[in-house]
């Protein structure tokens, strides 16, 4: 089993944790509580390579043939792991935030360069519409130099990890399909 590719995945998870968390830091941009915006959503395109400690963690916890099974028939296609908020439209929370892949861990916190090359914050709507002016602020902030997780960048970071799973992008539910099947497959035959 690919333990080794997915000990990499995590590692680079937990520094762009710590990168996101630099940037939180300095600009003072959050989420507002229990806000589940950005996961109900059915555009949400990620690698299998993304999906692979989760994967494995879902079949070392006794989960992962019941997880593949509803990915396999998934009932919706926004993620399967957002649990929306009964009580509070727009609310909702993800069941599997530990081991949520790249996007997940950076939306709203991520920026992408524009024609000149500079970075830019890649703009959440919610932030934008709840915290006008501490988007503007680190708009600025890193107009001036302040670093932040870059999508291409850490894309490309992931992908060099192992390619041939790390470069094509899938609608969130197939990924997490090809993932589990992916570990499940190599489970039998270790
Ligand atoms: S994995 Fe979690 S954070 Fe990512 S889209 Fe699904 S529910 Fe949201």
């Amino acid at each position: 089993m690919k333990i080794d590719i997915a000990e990499q995945v995590s590692h680079l998870f937990a520094e762009i944790d710590r990168q996101t968390q630099v940037f939180q830091a300095a600009t003072g941009l959050y989420c507002p509580p229990g806000c589940g915006k950005c996961c109900d959503n059915e555009h949400i395109e990620v690698t299998v390579l993304d999906c692979l400690p989760l994967a494995i963690e879902l079949f070392e916890a006794g989960e992962g043939e019941f997880w593949l099974g509803q990915f396999t028939e998934p009932t919706r296609d926004s993620c399967l792991f957002y649990q929306a908020d009964a009580l509070n439209a727009g609310n909702g929370r993800c069941l599997q935030y530990v081991g949520r892949p790249l996007l997940c861990r950076t939306f709203g916190f991520g920026t992408v360069r524009n024609k000149a090359g500079a970075p830019e914050l890649a703009v959440c709507s919610v932030h934008r519409a709840t915290q006008a002016e501490t988007v503007a602020r680190s708009q600025q902030l890193i107009a001036e130099g302040l670093s932040a997780p870059n999508f291409a960048d850490l894309a490309m970071q992931l992908e060099a990890i192992d390619p041939a799973i790390g470069r094509q992008h899938y609608p969130i539910n197939q990924a997490m399909r090809r993932a589990l099947e992916r570990v499940g497959f190599q489970r039998q035959w270790a």
